[in-house]
């Protein structure tokens, strides 16, 4: 697998990495409050994204975005002290390009949970590859429906074959990583949590 794809990161890669931060700080239940994930609401209350507890200070600070839920934490700060929010709401409403070109390998590892397509097993992203699915000897693209996630043995197995070749059968059909992806991975994340549940779960 080249690096070409790296650099073709867009706003949606960063928004992807985004997500993904704020998921490993979700673990980090020690962390300081100002890491906290928060949940952010475009205007019309649907969500979008999720940043960390200070950078929704800063929207919230600059008129931004407002309030929407507070996690119960203060930020005290010279002599004033603000409740950090759990929910954000933007004030004036952004587009979201519900289907993006950001494709990297950082955004198919995130779109496919870090879990190799064919045979389901879970690993770090250094563990895995990206697979062709059509293999590009066969005229395979890089393209968000032919690439997956891969772990090496099954990579190795697969070869310069198609899947039904080897009797090897995709999870499922792989799509590019859009506004669904990043809605399921924040539903993954706010679960547990109930300020963020009623936005996510409707
Ligand atoms: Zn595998």
């Amino acid at each position: 697998m080249s690096g070409r794809f790296e650099s073709e990161a867009g706003p949606t890669g960063r928004h992807a990495a985004g997500l993904f931060a704020a998921a490993a700080m979700h673990r980090d239940s020690n962390g300081n409050a100002l890491h906290a994930p928060v949940l952010v609401l475009n205007a019309s209350y649907e969500p979008i994204n999720v940043c960390a507890a200070r950078r929704a200070l800063v929207l919230v600070l600059k008129g931004v975005a407002m309030t929407e839920e507070e996690n119960g934490h203060f930020l005290h700060a010279a002599r004033i002290a603000m409740r950090v929010p759990s929910v954000i709401r933007l004030l004036e409403y952004r587009r979201i390009p519900h289907q993006s070109r950001a494709l990297s390998r950082k955004n198919i590892l995130l779109r496919d949970r870090n879990t190799c397509q064919y045979c389901a097993t879970v690993l770090p992203s250094g563990e895995l590859t990206l697979d062709h699915v059509i293999p590009r000897s066969r005229g395979g693209s890089s393209t968000w429906e032919n690439l997956v996630a891969c772990c090496h043995p099954c990579n190795r197995r697969k070869g310069n074959q198609f899947p039904l070749e080897v009797g090897m059968k995709l999870m499922r059909e792989p799509r590019a990583f859009n506004l669904h992806t990043s809605r399921h991975i924040m539903r993954l994340m706010g679960r547990s949590d109930d300020k963020w549940r009623k936005y996510l779960f409707y």
